[in-house]
């Protein structure tokens, strides 16, 4: 028989706006389900601050003084989401047996936890929190999201397709992701490769309660790319592909070229000349650009600089 001990991992970045709502709901989530003899008591949320600007730590550790379900860990310093959602895994990992990560801004529905931690007692490892429509998102970014997916599988990373971050993992899920080493964290794609038994539940998202969206259209590219070069090496691939292509039509080319003077009407001018060194000198510049991109993941997976450093850790048994 697995324990039952839950721990619900938020990270937050500037969301003193939202945390007294969201802390206020997910107590009551633990609540009703440690009466329901679902969870432990021991059972906690755990709210990771990612170097926040505003009050959130401030707010947190308020929340941790008024009621103990409530705990922190505060990060040296904002290190984005991917790493501060790694940092509460990891810190929840060595004190629960289930662990659920789920955004500060109540747009992941909390009332999904109910059907994951009976999927978790019924023995499954890691159940993935899907997305049924995307009917609050704005038309933008239910497009560009939904067109992020295409392309991420297309190019060989296999994600669950409209699956966030909102997911429960089991302790031994945990312990498998944490030997997952990589720097250049893309949760949504390793999580899959951890494997053991995997479920979904459907649940409906919701609207940002409070506060703005930490991801601009910038960071949502850059996230795409990460994901991307992250999870697949197919673009190097299509490099290849993309040589033997340009190579074949010079060969045309330049069969053209000779046949033309051989027959006497030798093509002249230099126009067909630029459009080729311009066309050869954009794929090569392309192909460098995707090749680079690789080779700074290396810097940096070289490098295997920390992916978090943890300042405080607010949960009794810590020696609060
Ligand atoms: N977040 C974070 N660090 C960052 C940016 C965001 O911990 O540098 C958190 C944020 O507080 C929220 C979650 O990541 O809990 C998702 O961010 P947001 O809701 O702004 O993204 P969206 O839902 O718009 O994609
Ligand atoms: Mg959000």
């Amino acid at each position: 028989m697995r324990g039952n001990t839950l721990y619900i991992v938020v990270p937050c970045y500037n969301e003193e706006e939202v945390l007294p709502e969201t802390a206020r709901r997910l107590g009551d989530k633990l609540r009703s389900l440690m009466r329901a003899g679902k969870i432990s008591p021991r059972s906690r949320v755990l709210f990771v601050n990612d170097g926040s600007k505003d009050r959130t730590w401030e707010v947190i550790a308020k929340l941790h003084m008024e009621n103990s379900l409530l705990c922190g860990v505060d990060l040296s310093r904002n290190r984005g989401h991917q790493n501060a959602l790694l940092a509460g895994l990891m810190t929840a990992g060595d004190k629960a047996d289930m662990v659920v990560s789920m955004d500060a801004d109540l747009q992941d529905d909390v009332d999904a936890v109910d059907a994951m931690v009976d999927k978790y007692l019924a023995g499954i490892d890691i159940v993935y929190g899907v997305r049924s429509s995307r009917k609050t998102d704005t038309f933008f970014k239910r497009t560009t999201a939904e067109a992020f997916y295409r392309l991420m599988n297309l190019l060989g990373a296999e994600t669950v397709f409209n699956h966030a971050d909102y997911r429960l993992m089991s302790r031994r899920a945990l312990e498998g992701l944490a030997q997952f080493k990589e720097v250049n964290l893309f949760l949504r794609g390793i999580v899959p490769m951890v494997g053991y038994s995997s479920d979904t539940v459907e649940y409906e998202r919701g609207e940002r309660f409070a506060g703005e969206s930490k991801y601009p259209l910038k960071k949502m590219v850059s996230f795409a790319l990460e994901g991307i070069t992250s999870l697949s090496v197919k673009p190097l691939r299509m490099i290849t592909g993309l040589g033997f292509l340009v190579f074949f039509a010079s060969l045309i080319m330049i069969i053209y070229n000779v046949v033309r003077w051989a027959t006497g009407n030798t093509v002249t001018g230099w126009a067909s000349i630029a459009c080729s060194v311009w066309l050869i000198g954009g794929l090569i510049l392309l192909s460098l650009g995707v090749i680079g991109e690789y080779l700074g993941k290396l810097y940096l997976e070289s490098k295997g600089r920390p992916r978090f450093l943890i300042r405080q850790v607010l949960d009794e048994g810590d020696g609060e």
